[in-house]
């Protein structure tokens, strides 16, 4: 059984599917779709070489071989023309390497029409990526799992203006603000807030005041939303 956090991801996941996992270390999630039958073809992508190892042994114990391809490639060098990859998944790292990952393979998203992606951290990234280049949020699920939370966003061609609220909080999350929503924020103000408190002890006011001043807006953000 797939965890919570790959479930949510695994959900947004269109019935017959191409999909490229990148990151995919156990290859986990294209072997549960395939063998749900939920895709026609899973890659497996894995820079390094343990994680990949444990792919190749997923696949070959679940009988996907053919099915689901582990390769060890760096970011999205793992999804080839003739693969005919209409979805990739970027799961379990933080919003920038995400984001990174999609800008250094951008030639090679051509035939993608969706992209689904889960940061540990700093979702903005990924938005901000987004509405740098062509892709607009179609969807977004926050979900607390062993006491982590954990955002998806998903991504579809299109274009679209975020403000900074939305790109801080998501523009589906803001709206629906569920629990984990409200936690997360919560959280994050909290600790925003005793940063903030370390630095009023502080002797460098000049050198921090610009930094005092954005997490007091940031603090300010999270408390209106
Ligand atoms: N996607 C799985 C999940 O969500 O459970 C595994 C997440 S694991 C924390 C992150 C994986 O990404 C690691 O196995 C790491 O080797 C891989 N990774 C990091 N950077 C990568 C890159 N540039 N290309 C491919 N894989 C990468």
């Amino acid at each position: 059984r797939l965890s919570e956090r790959l479930a949510a991801v695994a959900a947004f996941v269109g019935p017959r599917a191409v999909l490229a996992d990148i990151g995919s270390d156990h290859a986990y999630l294209p072997c549960h779709l395939a063998l749900e039958g939920r895709i026609q073809k899973g890659i497996a992508g894995e820079v390094a070489k343990g994680p990949y190892e444990s792919a190749v042994q997923t696949v070959r114990e679940a009988g996907l071989e053919g099915k689901v391809l582990p390769r060890l490639a760096d970011g999205l060098d793992a999804v080839r023309p003739e693969d005919g990859v209409d979805t990739v998944s970027i799961a379990g790292m933080g919003g920038p390497l995400i984001a990174s990952i999609l800008e250094n393979g951008r030639t090679r998203l051509d035939g993608v029409s969706r992209l689904i992606l889960q940061p540990n951290i700093n979702a903005k990234a990924v938005r901000e990526w987004g509405m740098a280049n062509g892709w607009l949020i179609t969807g977004e699920q926050i979900l607390k799992e062993d006491g982590k939370i954990y955002e998806v966003l998903v991504l579809e061609r299109g274009s679209a203006a975020y403000d900074e609220k939305e790109l801080l909080f998501g523009p589906f999350l803001m709206k629906e603000k569920n629990e984990a929503f409200r936690e997360k924020w919560e959280r994050e103000r909290k600790s925003w807030e005793i940063i903030l408190e370390q630095m009023g002890q502080s002797s460098r006011e000049e050198e921090i005041s610009l930094r005092k001043e954005g997490l007091k807006q940031a603090i300010n953000l999270a408390t209106e939303v």
